[in-house]
């Protein structure tokens, strides 16, 4: 294979020193749309990722970061902003070489990225605390304080913005940070480093570490030096994590799977609906823990329905991410595709209809990379693994109801809780339908769009807390109460016989 690519060397961060592990293994990074090495990755011992807690602890204790003004922590992560804003054409190619996800998807992250550092900037100077009058003469108070120190481990589904959505809150309210990326994307996160180094933030608020998360994401879990931990990625490693946190009762926040309905009611804009529904599935590959992989269509119209829906579907162009005129890229690793085309032989295997897709591209000069056609089965009953369980590819399912309440109850007949979508033109039944769906983000008729003002949350096993927001903010900081004595004298409580 001939390579023009430059391989990247990446270090890590440990107390404001740029280092490679004492670690001989190392994680060849390679990307996705070409099968091509693109950066070699350090993994650290278990004691270099206890270096980096010891010095995200002593930086926290210092008071260089936690002890500075809102405004003096909102100035950095302005610049933050606005350094990422500077260097975003280089951030969007190396998102799209690292993750495989478009151009274009990979443009909205970036810019999203920054407008988080700039809504966080802006909400920690804001009011907050709260006052309360109390029965005897003392003035009682509410004050936030940061946590301490953070860990932040992160996926590789949307490498960049996963990381700034923990960063940015965690960094305005004060607290100092482990960080652990996903071993397959940790490109840009090293980007994100070196840019929050560049502005001044000052050494150890940020520490960066590299490796197996089965190694050391396990210890930043278990640390007792560690006073919250911020997860997204699967459900079973978030148990893991829970599991973990208990030994000293550290906070978590787990943003993890789903398995989401999209409700689509026979009186809804067909066209819109299709082209909703497609977003909603097919955007990032289907790699996306919002996704409406469970479309839930009316009978009515579930013949037409599929039939549009599969014709739309057959004609999204794949394709590498950089390449003008793709529209939905590769999946991120070889792992990744193994498991899509394992889940669907079995969706084949449970007597599922393949209704369109099902197999890995390999023409066109595709081959080499990882890509997958989009999938859609049809004639599929709430027993099946493909309608139970999270694919994380593009892999739709396509279920029927008679009436408003099968929908409704199709649509939680689910572990996860995360998202969740109605189509109808009835305004009265889109709120009712949507109220009754047990999930944090829902959409009526729309699918996917996410704003840095509201929650990111999730119901039952989707997760624990929330992203984005004030409720963001909220995760990374205390709640202190101060009580100010107004009639300072002895209490009386006990007597005193003078002697
Ligand atoms: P994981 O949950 O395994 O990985 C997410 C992050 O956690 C990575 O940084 C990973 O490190 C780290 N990690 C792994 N094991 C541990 C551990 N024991 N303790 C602490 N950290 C750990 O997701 P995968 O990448 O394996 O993907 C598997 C499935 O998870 C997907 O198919 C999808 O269903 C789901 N997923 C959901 C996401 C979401 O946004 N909700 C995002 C990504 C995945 P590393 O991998 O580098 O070793």
């Amino acid at each position: 294979m001939t390579t023009t690519t430059q391989v990247l060397e990446l270090k890590m961060l440990i107390n404001g020193e740029w280092r490679l592990s004492s670690n001989p293994d190392t994680n060849k990074v390679i990307n996705p749309a070409n099968g091509e090495l693109i950066a070699i990755a350090p993994r650290a011992t278990i004691e270099e990722t206890k270096e980096a807690i010891k010095a995200a602890k002593e930086t926290f204790e210092s008071g260089v970061w936690s002890k500075l003004s809102a405004q003096e922590r909102a100035d950095y992560l302005l610049k933050i902003a606005d350094k990422i804003d500077e260097k975003h054409d280089e951030l969007v190619e190396l998102e799209v070489k690292d993750n495989g996800k478009i151009k274009a998807e990979a443009d909205i992250d970036i810019s999203d990225a920054a407008s988080c550092f700039r809504y966080y900037a802006g909400l920690i100077r804001t009011p907050d605390g709260q006052t309360y009058h109390v029965a005897d003469p003392m003035q009682a108070m509410v004050v936030r304080e940061p946590v301490g120190v953070t860990g932040l481990i992160v996926p590789w589904n949307f490498p960049f913005l996963m990381s700034v959505w923990k960063f940015a809150p965690a960094l305005a309210a004060g607290n100092t940070i482990v960080y652990k990326p996903a071993e397959v994307t940790p490109i840009t996160a090293t980007k994100l480093v070196e840019i929050i180094e560049e502005v001044g933030v000052p050494k150890g608020v940020v520490n960066l570490v590299l490796g197996k998360g089965s190694v050391i994401g396990e210890v930043i879990a278990a640390s007792h030096d560690v006073d919250m931990v911020s997860f997204t990625g699967s459900t079973e490693v978030g148990r893991s994590i829970m599991r973990n946190a208990a030994g000293n009762l550290k906070k978590i926040s787990l943003e993890l799977g789903g398995k989401s309905p999209n409700i689509i009611f026979a009186d809804a804009d067909f066209e819109a609906a299709v082209d909703h529904a497609l977003l909603g599935i097919f955007y990032g590959s289907g790699q996306v823990c919002s996704a409406g992989s469970r479309i839930i269509v009316e009978e009515s119209i579930y013949n037409q329905f599929v039939k549009e829906f599969v014709r739309r579907a057959k004609n999204i162009k794949v394709g590498p991410g950089l390449e003008e005129g793709s529209e939905m890229g590769a999946i991120v690793s070889e792992a990744q595709l193994n498991t899509i085309l394992e889940y669907i032989e079995i969706g084949k295997k449970e007597g599922a209809t393949l209704a369109c897709g099902g197999n890995r591209l390999t023409e066109n000069g595709l081959d080499k990379g990882f890509f997958v056609e989009p999938t859609v089965f049809i004639d599929v009953s709430s027993e099946m693994r493909i309608v139970k369980e999270e694919i994380f590819g593009p892999v739709a399912v396509i279920q029927k109801f008679k009436d408003e309440e099968e929908a409704i109850k199709l649509a939680n007949d689910t572990i996860y809780g995360l998202a969740g979508g109605v189509f109808t033109s009835d305004g009265a039944k889109a709120l009712r339908v949507i109220k009754q769906v047990r999930a944090g983000i829902t959409w009526i008729n729309a699918y996917g769009p996410t704003y840095n003002e509201a929650p990111w949350h999730g119901y039952k096993q989707s997760g624990i807390g929330s992203s984005l927001g004030t409720f963001g903010l909220d995760e990374f900081q205390e709640v202190k109460q101060i009580n100010i004595n107004l009639a300072v004298g002895p209490t009386g409580w006990f007597s005193d016989n003078g002697k």
